[in-house]
């Protein structure tokens, strides 16, 4: 049987420290804030913005929020960002992701200041992270560096398979395993032989964005399987990219779908925030 990696207690655990860090800064006169931006009212973004908002109030980050309109022009919220890049009083800007199709999603993200670019998005961002210099990292793959470490899973000189290769996971996943010294392999939908090519990873890493469709078939005898997918199931249930049931028994350690992954995105925003403020 797997150990379960439990990312509900790690996240819970960081927002803890942070709490803590927060707190030690305001005795010293320091608050920090961040910018909420949602342009549109898409359901699934307005839960994700209200989740970041929550983290905040918990970790006593005081956060603005902007809830522009749909038919707001990319000159508009552009003119917000700079705004924001200029107010002292903002530490972290984040623009919740996918933006209206008449906004340039690469312009808003290029607009961020790179000192306040929480997300880890901006090109500055993800090239320093290329060539290992400081910067702020996507928050997804952070926080399964987090996990794994707080797992006490060692990376270094292990095998890491990353299945999936997009700007926000797949590929700074693979730059941040290689920062740990892992030996990354990164697979995607032209990869041949994929599940040979998994099945020699002692930590496996999936996120392709389909359903279940990793099974133990993909799994070497005791590897450690990180599952980044989240979808909803015909009965309204969440589950991952990996096929649980099926995967469960083969792996040494595993993240569940829900409160594996999920809930460390937040976590490492968090984190980026109160590091802005500290730079
Ligand atoms: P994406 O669609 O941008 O990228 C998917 C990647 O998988 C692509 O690079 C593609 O080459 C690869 N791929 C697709 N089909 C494949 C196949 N059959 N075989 C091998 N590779 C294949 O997705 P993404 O944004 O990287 O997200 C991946 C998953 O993670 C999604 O389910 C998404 O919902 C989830 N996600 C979760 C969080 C979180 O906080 N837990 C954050 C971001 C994304």
């Amino acid at each position: 049987m797997a150990e379960l990696i439990d990312g509900k207690r790690i996240s819970r655990e960081i927002k803890d420290e942070l709490k803590e860090q927060v707190a030690a800064l305001k005795e010293e006169g320091k608050e920090i804030g961040m910018a909420v931006i949602q342009v549109g009212n898409d359901p699934a973004s307005s839960v994700y913005v209200g989740n970041k908002k929550k983290a905040c109030a918990y970790i006593g980050i005081r956060s603005e929020s902007y809830e522009l309109p749909e038919e707001t022009s990319q000159e508009e919220l552009l003119a917000l960002i700079g705004k924001l890049n200029a107010d002292p009083k903002i530490h972290g800007i984040l623009v919740q992701l996918p933006v209206p199709a008449h906004i340039d999603e690469e312009a808003v993200i290029k607009a961020i200041d790179p000192a306040k670019d929480v997300d880890g998005f901006h090109p500055q961002s993800v090239g320093a992270l290329s060539i290992g210099q400081k910067g702020f990292v996507s928050c997804t793959p952070a926080g399964i560096i987090q996990l794994l470490k707080r797992s006490g899973i060692e990376i270094e000189g292990k095998e890491c398979v990353v299945i999936g290769r997009s700007n926000i996971v797949g590929k700074p996943m693979a730059l941040l395993l290689l920062r740990e010294n892992g030996t990354v392999t990164v697979a995607h939908s032209r990869t041949k032989n994929l599940k040979e090519v998994c099945r020699r990873a002692d930590i496996l890493v999936v996120a392709v964005g389909k359903p279940k469709m990793v099974d133990a078939s993909y799994v070497k005898e005791g590897a450690v399987v990180i599952d980044v997918g989240i979808h909803r199931n015909a009965d309204n249930k969440l589950c991952g990219d990996v096929d649980f049931e099926s995967v469960e028994p083969v792996a040494s350690a595993i993240t569940p779908v829900p409160g594996g992954v999920g809930p460390m995105t937040i976590a490492m925003l968090m984190y980026n925030c109160v590091q802005a403020a500290l730079m």
